[in-house]
């Protein structure tokens, strides 16, 4: 790895991979890092391994990916898998962790494609072991060919859920019950953008036919479910939760949760881009221009990390932002740039017309959202409950960097990357004001866990 390039990619998933590409086309010096140790992103995860029968059981969007994983390893591009990045600051310095070597480069743009994770919400009992995200059981499924030998639940709300439960059910899995905790009242909100969802229909039509095959092979979804809580001593024996005003119970040693995904603004947030609250989507995301530039000269953002747009949206993204980058670097004049985006700007605002109905539809109520009781762990690595943090509230401490001071929820090896946005919640609530849009942990590196050794290796001849 050369210690500067003129564009540096940050996550090899459908934005970066197409950036990539389109950056190398145009003679750019660019280096694509990400911490997988095989291109695609979280969609397309281990497309250049994965056996084809199972492949196939992913179903066809999966296998779209081949096409961006081949052209970006035909491409000029120098890409380093098993990388992963651990900070970014406004000078566009980016360290890095690749095997045990630790390192900065500097690049003249970096862009930064690194996705979306799914939301945690806290519920009682989500800290059994035999409680994962629906996420979790996928990447399992599609790296390892892993499912779950004994039967699953599975519970939420979002379209990862019913597609895993798709996956789940052509690979013979034994699903127990698929509850979805949709408010009806969703249906409502989501109807005024149904015209416009109609324009693409496709992605309806996908999920009907989805539910269509799941409720044919007799997998029951029950709708409209409530207080879901799983219970167990030493790990998840069984789930309760209530359905039609009864209160139900389901013996299992495995349940899968969903609750929609959020950007991953930790990269953006320590780099000091400026973010605001999306309302529509429930989360924090960076503010851009229309070219993916940050409040930052020289930081772009692409894809899901720049707000929930889904795969196809996050292709034509990479693309119009390495455009940009290609461009700020003096590679193409303005006019070109403008011309080579007309396609990728079309198609984009095409893929774009479902979103509104989708985050209609699939709206997390402020119920599941907020109101956690008391005893719920909120902070897994600091064991933070969410009674100590209203506690903390009570106490006149009304900021999320104050609740984290006093309380050490959001200092554990994740960094919030799990708490911050319920501890946000749960103190807006608790302050009677309905969104926790001042209420973002300040980010600072390492964005994710490093040792001490591994930062002291960047300076070798002070070791001596
Ligand atoms: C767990 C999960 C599973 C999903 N499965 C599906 C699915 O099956 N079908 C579907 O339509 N949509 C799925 N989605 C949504 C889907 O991820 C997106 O719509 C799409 O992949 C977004 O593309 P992207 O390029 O923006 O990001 P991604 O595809 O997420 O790619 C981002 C890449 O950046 C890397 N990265 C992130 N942070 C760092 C870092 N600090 N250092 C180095 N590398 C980093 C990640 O490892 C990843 O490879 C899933 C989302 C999640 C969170």
């Amino acid at each position: 790895m050369k210690p500067h390039y003129s564009l540096v990619i940050i996550g090899a998933g459908p934005a970066g991979l197409s950036a990539a590409v389109v950056a190398a086309q145009h003679g750019v010096d660019v280096a694509l890092l990400d911490e997988q140790s095989a291109p695609g992103g979280q969609i397309y995860r281990a497309m250049e391994s994965i056996p084809p029968e199972r492949a196939k059981l992913l179903g066809q969007e999966y296998q779209r990916g081949g096409k961006l994983v081949t052209a970006m390893r035909h491409a000029n591009v120098d890409y380093f898998p098993d990388t992963q990045i651990w900070s970014l600051n406004r000078k566009r310095e980016i360290g890095l962790l690749s095997g045990k070597v630790t390192d900065i480069i500097t690049a003249d743009q970096v862009l930064l494609a690194s996705g979306a994770m799914e939301r945690p919400l806290p519920f009682p009992g989500w800290t059994l072991p035999g409680v994962m995200t629906a996420g979790a059981g996928q990447i399992l499924f599609k790296a390892h060919g892993i499912v779950p030998a004994d039967g699953v639940v599975l519970a939420g709300s979002g379209p990862l859920l019913i597609l895993l439960a798709w996956q789940y059910m052509h690979a013979g899995v034994k699903i127990k019950a698929i509850l979805d905790l949709t408010p009806m009242r969703n249906h409502l909100r989501a109807l005024p953008h149904l015209p416009r969802a109609l324009l693409a229909r496709h992605y309806l039509l996908k999920g009907m036919l989805y539910k269509k095959e799941l409720k044919q092979a007799g997998i029951s979804t029950l709708h409209n479910v409530n207080d879901l809580q799983a219970n167990g001593q030493q790990q998840l024996e069984s789930i309760s939760f209530l359905h039609k005003g009864r209160k139900q119970t389901i013996s299992t040693d495995l349940l899968l949760t969903h609750f929609g995904v959020t950007p991953q603004i930790h990269l953006s947030q320590a780099a000091g881009c400026l973010h605001h609250w999306d309302k529509h989507q429930q989360c924090w995301r960076p503010q851009l221009d229309e070219w993916g530039n940050s409040s930052i000269d020289g930081i772009l953002i692409a894809g899901d990390g720049a707000g929930i747009g889904g795969a196809r949206t996050a292709e034509h993204a990479g693309r119009l932002a390495a455009l940009q980058a290609v461009c700020a670097l003096g590679q193409i004049q303005l006019h070109e740039r403008d011309l080579n985006a007309r396609d990728d700007k079309k198609w984009m605002s095409e893929e774009m017309h479902i979103r509104p109905f989708l985050d209609a539809f699939f709206f997390i109520p402020s119920k599941l959202l907020s109101v956690p009781d008391d005893n719920t762990v909120v902070c897994r690595c600091e064991e933070v409950t969410a009674g100590e943090i209203r506690q903390a509230v009570a106490d006149g401490l009304g900021d999320s960097n104050q609740v984290k001071f006093l309380t050490r929820c959001g200092m554990g090896p994740c960094q919030g990357r799990q708490c911050a946005e319920a501890v946000a919640f749960i103190i807006a609530a608790a302050s009677g004001e309905s969104l926790p849009e001042g209420g973002l942990y300040r980010g600072r590196p390492p964005v994710t866990p490093l040792t001490l050794g591994q930062l002291a290796s960047l300076y070798p001849e002070e070791r001596e």
